[in-house]
């Protein structure tokens, strides 16, 4: 049975369930009209025969009959006929080309059948005053119309093998329309298989039955496997070009180094260089780690008491020092004594990597925001400055990872667009919000909320 195909199961079990459907309907209905018709008819005889017998008088030493006797039982489409003991007929009529059964047989139906009639017979014998037991017999036949349900349901049952011929290639002709587009989706299922093109889509039309949601949760499903798969080529494909460049200038440098007529200061400005590149990689691959555990739900957070107010105007100080070159100036704007359950490792990187951004696409002599004030349910922060912002289509990209404006713009300092995906990591795993406003030229501020409790989704 598991090999037989879908189309053809359904339309077996529905053919079958069909036919006796049918069988059964016919059954009843014949059942149900023969007896209704044989109590009605077998009433009526029975009655009649019996009504009959006030017809039959003895008078004046001979056997009478009324003169309705016979028209009575007519009027009802029985024939009545009178007999003696010996089973002689004395009186009545009879239907012209069927006497009834020889034997007479008191108050019981009997059924005959002739060519093309059913007949129906009743006896029954009584006393006639001063005569003696007379018999008289009732013969009634089949009326026309229970005669045409029965040739119905016999002519339907006759031509039962073309009804069942009928439902099963109907059936067979719906089920393959309702299925074909399992066909499809097994078609491009076993494309994407063997052609390893995740680029294929079924298509269905618009539709809601079970086969079109199927067909698009299907097609959903291979949207998002294909969406993982560029991800992580594309990953893989950033992660080596962010890599190749600090390793090819270590190496540069490393073999200038050993070349032989390199003195001793040049040597060092090389170690340097080394250094500053090392620092880059390693840089790099720890954010990596990080964000590699957080997709693993590997990374916990340590939830404790911090004080955002002291963490922040420390981070300020520090920043402070480096955004001095650039003459930038970074403004607190700190409410007091701002406590939070959170990670403070966590929250240190979140504002390093605002600040430090917001430092590094600051103009010279520009200035930095920081603000942070406590909310109904949490704080909201914020990191604004008159930098060189970012173009409004950048916008929505700069949370996904190793995505840079325009790299030339990075070239200086040690990320690889990775640091804003660990920041949007940090607020949310934190259970809060951030957003992002710029205009080119302006300057760009980063909103964010983090709740006061430990709502921390690790
Ligand atoms: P990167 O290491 O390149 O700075 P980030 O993830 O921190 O990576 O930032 C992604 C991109 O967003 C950066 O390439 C930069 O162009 C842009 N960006 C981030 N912060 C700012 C800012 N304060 N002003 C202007 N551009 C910014």
């Amino acid at each position: 049975m598991k090999n037989i195909k879908i189309k053809v199961k359904i339309t077996l079990w529905y053919t079958i369930f069909m036919t006796l459907l049918v069988i059964l309907i016919l059954v009843i209905l014949l059942e149900a009209g023969s007896s209704r018709f044989l109590s009605n008819t077998t009433n009526r005889l029975k009655n009649t025969v019996l009504r009959s017998f006030r017809e039959i008088s003895f008078e004046n030493n001979r056997l009478g009959f009324d003169a309705d006797f016979v028209i009575e039982g007519l009027e009802n489409g029985i024939y009545l006929s009178v007999y003696d003991m010996e089973g002689n007929y004395l009186h009545g009529r009879l239907p012209s080309f069927y006497n009834g059964p020889a034997y007479l047989i008191m108050d019981t139906i009997q059924e005959e059948y002739d060519f093309y009639t059913h007949w129906y017979i009743y006896d029954y014998r009584t006393d006639v005053q001063g005569y003696g037991r007379v018999w008289v017999r009732g013969i009634v036949s089949q009326t026309p119309n229970d005669q045409t349900l029965e040739i119905l349901v016999r002519l339907v049952l006759a031509f039962l093998p073309l009804l069942v011929i009928c439902i099963a290639v109907g059936g067979y002709y719906i089920t393959k329309r309702v299925l074909a587009p399992l066909t499809i989706v097994t078609r491009t299922a076993q494309e994407i298989t063997h052609g390893n093109d995740l680029s294929k889509r079924i298509n269905l039309s618009e539709g809601k039955d079970e086969v079109h949601l199927l067909a698009s949760s299907f097609d959903h499903m291979i949207h998002r496997l294909q969406d993982a798969f560029d991800r992580e080529k594309q990953f893989t494909s950033d992660v080596s070009h962010e890599l190749r460049t600090p390793t090819s200038v270590i190496l540069a440098q490393c073999e200038y180094a050993l070349s032989q007529d390199v003195d001793r200061e040049e040597a060092l400005e090389c170690l340097n260089t080394v250094k500053l590149q090392a620092h880059k990689m390693s840089q790099l691959i720890s954010q990596l780690l990080t964000l590699a555990r957080s997709d693993q739900g590997k990374l916990t957070l340590n939830p404790e008491d911090v004080n955002l107010s002291e963490l922040s105007l420390i981070i300020t100080e520090e920043q402070q020092l480096i955004a001095r070159e650039k003459e930038i100036t970074i403004h607190p704007d700190i409410a007091p004594d701002l406590i939070l359950k959170a990670d403070e490792t966590m929250i240190m990187r979140l504002l390093i990597n605002l600040i430090s951004n917001s430092i590094h696409y600051g103009k010279k002599g520009g200035n930095i925001w920081l603000t942070l004030r406590p909310g109904k349910e949490g704080i909201e922060g914020s990191v604004a400055d008159d930098g060189i912002g970012i173009p409004s289509q950048h916008l929505e990209n700069i949370w996904k990872r190793f995505y840079q404006v325009d790299s030339s713009r990075s070239s200086q300092k040690s990320g690889a667009g990775l640091g804003l995906p660990m920041v949007k990591w940090i607020v949310e795993a934190h259970g809060g919000t951030i957003q992002v406003e710029s205009l080119p030229d302006r300057g760009t501020t980063f909103r964010f909320f983090l709740p006061f409790g430990s709502e921390m989704t690790d």
